[in-house]
């Protein structure tokens, strides 16, 4: 970590997301010489590659604009480069190698053969038309198209890049590879590759990772109040199924405030969020306005002001912090699944751990999002299409395992189970494993 600092003292969600990794692994890296030998740990904090472009367009005013576009190929031990691409202004190399070091864990526990990778670009999609949207999506491909691949580099979604998005990106990757290669990205439309399901997929398992937590600590999650943060298609899926499966959705949020439903999310709501998502407007208050009754915005708080029993970030890194903890713990919170990236800051994850209140890592949490992009890649790869019953199976499946694995690695001599060490520790043991039978490359 000395080093890292010294070297990329600036970046700090980067050094926060690897510091918390070989914190976790610290004893198992020690009783394994070999890995220090190989110099596991100095290889495995450096991606393998960045890739940096300017992405020029033309906005609806006719003026040209420009932007940074990015792909970091961080791992491809256990598989192809794979991770979503994110469109936000605050996006920089920092926030882009702690999301590809992060992904290579999540991805090596979804049990699938993939690498880890992050991409994205500074473009704000806030207050842009569509038409500008799919301007600059077709002149980032105009560059991203000739780092990527079916079998190199798979990206997808995240924060700013959706179904309307890749969409437009795989478009012009189309035209400019003259192949119908649908594996190359993933979180494709339903009629052109698209798996059924991969648009629920991260808040769908993020909520089964949470009944089985909740299982293992005699608990169950029907009529608990959760409160979500965001809006966007995390929260979405996360709202859907937490309402399925009988909770009670009391709170949704933005970077304008917080919406308290205090009778619980309606399915006209949950629709009603895409609508939001869609108008590229990024206010939760839009929720307020259509439902007055249902909803009541407070503009600048967040949700964790609101009592509930469990939460669940879905927004974005660090976006709960250690006064966020404690005043969720003061008003009862018993229960914090991370679902977005990093969503928690390292204050928040030992107040909560130290406090005895059940937690769990976004890495774990949110890895239903990209197992089930590798099922889309594996139908496209064999040109099939399975029904959503499949694809829920298999995820289904895919979460049981995450949550098998960090009990395995991560409970503790006194029983109780640490799920950040569990999920580290189980992630880094695959990709190591896989880079020593590799040899020194
Ligand atoms: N952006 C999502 C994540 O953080 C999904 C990535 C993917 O499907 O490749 O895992």
């Amino acid at each position: 970590m000395a080093k890292l600092q010294a070297k990329y003292g600036q970046e700090k969600e980067y050094l926060q997301a690897v510091q918390e990794v070989l914190e976790s692994i610290e004893d198992v890296y020690n009783q394994h010489p070999e890995f220090e030998k190989a110099k596991i740990v100095e290889r495995l904090v450096e991606p393998d590659r960045i890739f940096t472009f300017r992405v020029t367009w033309i906005d609806d005013k006719g003026e040209v604009q420009t932007n940074l576009g990015y792909r970091v190929q961080f791992n491809s031990a256990i598989g192809p480069y794979k991770g979503g691409l994110r469109f936000h202004k605050a996006v920089t190399p920092s926030m882009l190698k702690f999301l590809g070091f992060e992904q290579t864990f999540k991805n090596a526990l979804t049990t699938l053969p993939m690498g880890g990778a992050k991409g994205g670009s500074d473009f704000d999609p806030v207050g842009k038309s569509d038409a500008e949207i799919m301007r600059f999506c077709q002149a980032f491909m105009l560059e991203l198209w000739k780092c990527i691949g079916p079998d190199q580099d798979i990206p997808a979604g995240d924060v700013g890049v959706g179904g309307r998005e890749i969409g437009f990106l795989y478009g012009m990757y189309k035209k400019l590879a003259r192949e119908y290669n649908t594996g190359v990205l993933t979180g494709k439309g339903a009629t052109w590759g698209g798996s059924i399901l991969r648009p629920e997929a991260t808040g769908f398992g993020a909520l089964y990772f949470t009944q089985h937590l909740l299982h293992k600590a005699g608990k169950n999650i029907e009529g608990k109040r959760v409160a979500l943060s965001g809006f966007g298609n995390v929260a979405w899926g996360a709202a859907t199924k937490a309402k399925q499966l009988g909770a009670k959705v009391i709170a949704i949020s933005g970077p304008d405030g917080v919406c308290e439903i205090p009778d619980g999310i309606t399915d006209e709501m949950i629709d009603y969020m895409l609508v939001m998502r869609a108008s590229n407007r990024n206010k939760v208050e839009d929720m307020a306005v259509k439902f007055p009754a249902l909803a009541k915005f407070t503009p600048g708080k967040k949700s964790w002001s609101v009592k509930c029993d469990i939460a669940l970030p879905c927004a974005f890194q660090n976006e709960l912090n250690g006064d966020d903890a404690k005043e969720l713990i003061a008003n009862g919170t018993w229960c914090c699944c991370e679902v977005s990236n990093m969503g928690c800051t390292p204050e928040a994850i030992h107040t909560f751990q130290s406090n005895g209140i059940l937690f769990a890592p976004g890495k774990a949490v949110n890895a239903g999002g990209v197992a089930t992009s590798g099922l889309e890649m594996t139908q496209n790869a064999s040109h099939i299409s399975w029904s959503a019953q499949e694809v829920d199976d298999k995820l289904h499946f895919i979460m049981q395992s995450i949550h098998e694995a960090c009990v395995k690695y991560g409970t503790q001599p006194d029983g109780h189970i640490d799920y950040v060490k569990g999920a580290n520790i189980a992630g880094f043991m695959k990709v190591a494993t896989a880079m020593l039978e590799q040899g020194i490359i």
